[in-house]
């Protein structure tokens, strides 16, 4: 069995409901994202999935929709203010957590036809959130 990593970073605003503590205040994070990809056979050139390609693939959706943006639950109160306003930000029917990041990135990922096994989100250098389907 061989597996491949690639990490990917972006930029994310947020704020928790029902939650007592520093993410229930608005607020950024640097996310890095690691992407675990699994052969049991490597393609003819000798890879899982070429690092490049999957950089570029993984990279493009993610700069696309998650980089540089805000995430609210549907209820946020800040979602009315913020469509009156007209401004640019993503409503979710659940909390932005890390979890919910993991499982976002991973079943995009999986849709894409990309054999990922897991993935790692890394809202900051010491609490990762992991998300990997049950067997
Ligand atoms: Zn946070």
């Amino acid at each position: 069995m061989f597996r491949i990593t690639e990490t990917v970073r972006f930029c994310y605003g947020h704020r928790l409901m029902e939650y007592v503590g520093k993410c229930a205040r608005l607020h950024g994070h640097n996310a890095r994202v690691e992407i675990v990809l699994e052969a049991g056979r490597l393609d003819p050139r000798g890879f899982v999935m070429d690092f490049d390609q999957l950089e570029a693939t993984a990279r493009r959706w993610i700069d696309d929709t998650l980089d540089h943006r805000l995430f609210l639950r549907h209820d946020d109160p800040l979602c009315a203010v913020l469509e009156a306003q007209g401004e640019v930000f993503v409503k979710l029917p659940h909390n932005p957590t890390a979890e919910h990041f993991a499982e976002m990135i991973f079943r995009h990922l999986a849709r894409e036809g990309l054999p990922v096994v897991r993935v790692r989100f890394h809202e900051t250098d010491t609490s990762v959130a992991e998300y990997a389907p049950t067997p």
